[in-house]
């Protein structure tokens, strides 16, 4: 990778971050805008918020898009936080001047590489990364590289089937990893087991108050954390199996509950994996780096 500086776009349904960044994942500058839906009017924003930046000399443009991306055309096929259907981001980038060569990602990939620079400072080669938060999300670096597969959809890694008969998921099938370890899920389940004792779910939930009761002894947060990690293990066994990886990195706010999820996960991956393989894998959870989306979009230019 070539030393001097990087355009990182991180393109959220709420928020644009936009940073310079070093070849070793450093943040020189960065900036956050509203997201506008119109592709048009938001490119013509982020050329503003960035002008001051484009009188350097740039090595090119990186974005992560949530949504349906096509690395290879730079569009987004479809994205429904933005309301996004076919949109040429990277042609519509190219006309307003952005410092090219120009990639687009999906985000959850973007940030996945943004984890193996700055999480694991490319100290390992087969990395999977699993981001644990209101969602679950991944991505996949094989010898080095993000792996996207034939049409960059690889590394959904959260849409993996754990119960083919499990509560249905956002993404149309049913009993996906996330379902069992999403924020949003976890509520949902808390919500039915606490009704189902007749008492009422509290105004204030979040999953660090489940958290701190595992550590107090709660019966019904020591549940939510087995079910959880039980499905967790399940899941990362079923990586280990597919990948054979040399690490695999836990991400985000979930993941503060690695102590309780790794209790229940370690078993189910023991039971279901090969002695070898699991000997060779570590399994790391992330400092928490809030600049893993933007940095990795960043150094998509290489
Ligand atoms: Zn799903």
């Amino acid at each position: 990778m070539r030393p001097g500086l990087r355009l990182g776009v991180d393109l959220g349904g709420t928020h644009v971050k936009m940073a310079l960044v070093e070849r070793s994942g450093r943040v020189k500058a960065l900036v956050q805008v509203d997201t506008v839906k119109d592709p048009r009017v938001l490119v013509a924003r982020l050329k503003e918020s960035v002008r001051p930046w484009l009188g350097r000399k740039l090595l090119g443009t990186g974005v992560g898009v949530a949504g349906d991306v096509d690395p290879a055309q730079g569009s987004v096929r479809f994205s429904p936080n933005l309301g996004w259907h076919h949109v040429p981001l990277k042609d519509l980038l190219r006309s307003a001047g952005f410092p090219r060569p120009l990639f687009v990602e999906n985000d959850a990939n973007a940030a996945a590489w943004g984890a193996y620079h700055l999480e694991m400072k490319r100290r390992c080669t087969h990395l999977i990364v699993l981001t644990l938060g209101t969602g679950v999300g991944g991505g996949v670096v094989l010898n080095g590289r993000l792996y996207r597969g034939i049409t960059g959809s690889a590394g959904e890694l959260g849409h993996v089937s754990i119960d083919p008969d499990g509560t249905p998921c956002g993404c149309g099938s049913s009993g996906c990893l996330e379902t069992f370890l999403g924020a949003a899920y976890l509520k949902d389940w808390m919500r039915r087991e606490m009704e189902r004792q007749g008492r009422k779910m509290p105004d204030q939930w979040s999953p660090q108050d489940m958290h701190k009761a595992a550590r107090q002894g709660d019966r019904m947060a020591l549940r939510l954390w087995e079910r959880a990690g039980r499905a967790l293990g399940v899941g990362l066994a079923n990586f280990i199996n597919i990948f054979n990886p040399d690490t695999i990195l836990l991400c985000g706010g979930i993941a503060g509950a690695s102590d309780f999820l790794l209790r229940y996960a370690r078993p189910e991956i023991r039971q279901r994996t090969f002695q070898t393989p699991r000997r060779a894998v570590r399994i790391r959870v992330a400092k928490g780096n809030q600049q893993l989306g933007v940095v990795g979009s960043a150094l998509l230019v290489e």
